[in-house]
């Protein structure tokens, strides 16, 4: 395992901030889009984002063969679409 691949995580469990909005972080979700460390209000964002089923099935996808450092399909934002 290289440490690219180890660094998302070690940074995921020790970041005091939301990578996406910078808010203080009570609970912590690992966004489906990237590696992002998000606090429950970009989780919901997320979730909410036409794209949702897509990343979640590319990453579903990515595990099923093995690839568990998948660094996701990326987040388009808000109002932007994965291409
Ligand atoms: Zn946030």
């Amino acid at each position: 395992m290289d440490l690219k691949g180890i660094y998302p995580m070690t940074s995921f469990f020790s970041q005091p901030n939301c990578d996406r909005c910078g808010a203080f972080l009570t609970s912590r979700i690992m966004s489906r889009f990237n590696t992002d460390c998000l606090c429950p209000e970009c989780e919901e964002e997320e979730r909410m984002h036409p794209d949702y089923a897509k990343a979640e099935a590319a990453e579903i996808t990515a595990v099923r063969r093995g690839d568990y450092n998948f660094p996701g399909i990326g987040w388009p934002d808000k109002d932007g679409r994965v291409s």
